[in-house]
């Protein structure tokens, strides 16, 4: 059966070089970075090289790269200490964000009980941002918790223009870049950006690893105590082949990002373009969309709704509904309740998500299996 595999936001593929770079460090640099002979000084030194490259690749310094497990275990991290050490009473955040991020929040509330205020999003899934300029004038110790790229809609916040915003109203501004890093150029010198984390999995990299960016100035910590590691604020030997892999990812994203990005956003339109010869009244559900990310209202019956992801499936198609995590769940996505009408959201909406290896005959055989269902 062909495989068509069209679910890049959920996951992506690890590149060759990437594979063939951890194969290597697995066999030659097995030591635990924290010995201090020979074997253990080459391990750590694989650390400091993949740090330094992340570092290069977004224009920080590698002191401020602190690996982690996942892009769920940063964001953790950061909301938490800034919460418990930074005194911070109020968190604004959209109800778009990842669940990475709104569970964390909404924990946090409970626990310390800290005031919580959600950003509006239009129905074309823009931040409101009069709302969260509004919103920062308060006189209260407050973080900024908002994406860059939504992973469910595309949507692309101008974080510039949030970071001005905090800085101005002197809030700290923790940003999930889960699904930009490596797929556009973020220049951490230029944006008034406190906190970022990412994810290896998302950019061609290895599962199980992830990173967030700590602005010098800013002291977090620990959440798990133990080693030394990390400058002992993420306790634990670190898992050195799959640092290695995500700076290689992240390298080889940069290397590539021009040419993968026309591509990518050809195949894009394309895709939107041959949905919409077929269905007429199929349309995108947000304005100001990434590159690689569609997210296409289907004019199908409601009773094809649950079922459409199931039939794709069955033959050999892997998209999805909403983020992964949920993505077995019937209910509607959380992001796009906030967007779509009652009647809309019944309605089937799919998340395409492309990468370089796709291709318009990748796309061909998505519309003509759509056509059948
Ligand atoms: N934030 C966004 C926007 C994501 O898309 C994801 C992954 O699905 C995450 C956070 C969580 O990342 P991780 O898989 O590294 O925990």
């Amino acid at each position: 059966m062909q495989k068509v595999y069209l679910d890049n936001a959920a996951t992506t593929a690890i590149r060759q070089e990437v594979i063939d770079e951890m194969v290597q460090i697995m066999q030659q640099d097995y030591g635990n970075p924290s010995s201090t002979h020979s074997v253990g000084r080459s391990a750590k030194a694989v650390i400091e090289t993949g740090r330094k490259t992340i570092a290069k690749c977004l224009n920080c310094k590698s002191q401020e790269i602190l690996f982690t497990c996942s892009a769920t275990e940063a964001t953790n991290w950061i909301l938490r200490s800034a919460v418990k050490d930074y005194g911070v009473k109020r968190i604004i955040t959209s109800k778009v964000e990842h669940h990475a991020t709104l569970y964390t929040v909404l924990a946090l509330q409970e626990e310390f009980g800290i005031q919580v205020d959600y950003v509006g999003v239009l129905p074309n899934g823009t931040l409101d941002y009069a709302q969260l300029d509004l919103l920062l004038v308060a006189e209260v110790i407050t973080l900024v918790s908002l994406m860059h790229v939504n992973n469910e809609t595309g949507v692309v916040n101008d974080i510039n223009r949030i970071g001005a915003m905090c800085h101005q109203n002197k809030a700290l501004f923790h940003c999930d870049t889960v699904q930009s890093v490596g797929k556009t150029e973020i220049d951490l010198q230029e944006i008034p950006i406190d906190f970022i984390v990412a994810s290896a999995h998302k950019f061609h990299g290895p599962k199980g690893v992830g990173f967030a960016f700590v602005r010098k100035s800013l002291v977090l910590q620990p959440m798990l105590f133990g080693g030394e590691q990390e400058k002992g604020w993420r306790a634990g030997t670190e898992a050195v082949h799959q640092i290695a892999g995500m700076a290689k990812a992240l390298e080889l994203s940069y290397e590539n990002i021009n040419e993968e990005r026309d591509y990518i956003a050809d195949l894009k339109s394309y895709c939107l373009q041959q949905l919409q010869a077929a269905f007429p009244e199929a349309r995108e559900n947000a304005s100001t969309t990434f590159y690689n990310i569609l997210n296409v209202l289907l004019p199908f019956s409601e009773d094809k709704t649950t079922m459409i992801l199931f039939n794709l499936d069955m033959k050999g198609i892997a998209v999805s509904r909403g983020s992964a995590c949920q993505s077995g769940s019937l209910k509607p996505s959380h992001v796009l309740a906030e967007m779509l009408s009652e009647d809309d959201l019944k309605k089937p909406s799919l998340r395409i998500s492309f990468c370089h290896y796709n291709t318009k005959a990748d796309i061909d055989y998505l519309v003509e299996v759509l056509k059948e269902i």
